[in-house]
């Protein structure tokens, strides 16, 4: 067997470019999660429906439809330890007019499919991504908009840690920007740690689910913990918060995010 051959120089090609963007995942993972300095956060909009009224919703967002995100991390930040005094800096990006590949579904859901459909991800967002900002403290939330149709469903919004990159699925609608920007939220802790923290039933977990797992009487509760994104209002029911000022980010997902010495 030759050892220079055509098949093991494709291998060896292959495994540079893995163990290249493992050390590159692994630093963009540490200085994200350093809080040092603010993490940038870029939202470039998708048209997700081709609907004109969708590319008319577009064209009226700017950097300031999504303060509240900003105002939410600085707020929460606070009653953590962090260095940063800013923890968040959001701006909006231009528009993308490719889709990212849908993550598998149903029978085709294997480890292997998943662990491809995520480096074909990020080969879509490497090659998307309509800047050339540096990209080890930044997170990249593509956000696709829709037109509401019949009580329709939207495709799961998604977050990763590897790549530091969101999928956001949204209504193009201005009445809806509240609750977009508690999934846009949700999906960015998602890229630096956070884990769910809702059951099967969509229903928060207690007690890391809860904004306020001491109170008495626990229901009903007030706010929302945000990677649970949902009030309790009895041990079977909750319903979405209408947007970040009834979210808060809860001692565990502070934990899982680096905000550590979490205290409240
Ligand atoms: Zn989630």
């Amino acid at each position: 067997m030759k050892l220079f051959s055509f098949r093991n120089l494709r291998i060896l090609l292959l495994l540079i470019i893995f163990i290249t963007v493992a050390i590159y995942s692994k630093t963009q993972l540490l200085t994200s999660t350093a809080w040092l300095e603010p993490l940038q956060v870029s939202i470039y909009p998708i048209n997700g429906d081709n609907h004109p009224e969708t590319a008319r919703y577009i064209q009226k967002l700017d950097d300031k439809s999504f303060n509240d995100i900003d105002d939410f991390m600085l707020r929460e930040s606070k009653k953590f330890n962090i260095l940063e005094e800013i923890p968040i800096q959001t701006s909006l990006g231009s528009e993308v007019f490719v889709s990212p590949p849908p993550p598998p579904k149903g029978k085709s859901k294997s480890t292997l499919s998943i662990m491809l459909w995520s480096l074909k991800l990020r080969y879509w967002v490497w090659k998307n991504t309509p800047d050339n900002k540096p990209n080890l403290n930044r997170v990249r939330i593509f956000v696709l908009y829709y037109q509401a149709h019949d009580n329709q469903p939207l495709a799961h919004s998604l977050g990763l840690q590897k790549g530091l990159i969101g999928v956001v699925h949204a209504f193009a609608n201005k009445k809806q920007n509240k609750q977009n920007n508690i999934v846009i939220a949700h999906e960015l802790l998602h890229t630096v740690g956070a884990s769910d923290k809702y059951d099967s039933n969509n229903q928060p977990v207690f007690p890391d689910g809860y904004a306020d797992p001491n109170r008495n009487p626990r229901y009903p509760q007030y706010r929302a913990e945000i990677m649970s994104g949902h009030i309790p209002t009895s041990p079977t029911a909750s319903q979405m918060a209408k947007n970040l000022k009834r979210c808060i980010i809860g001692t565990k997902t502070a934990r899982e995010i680096n905000w550590a010495n979490a205290q409240n």
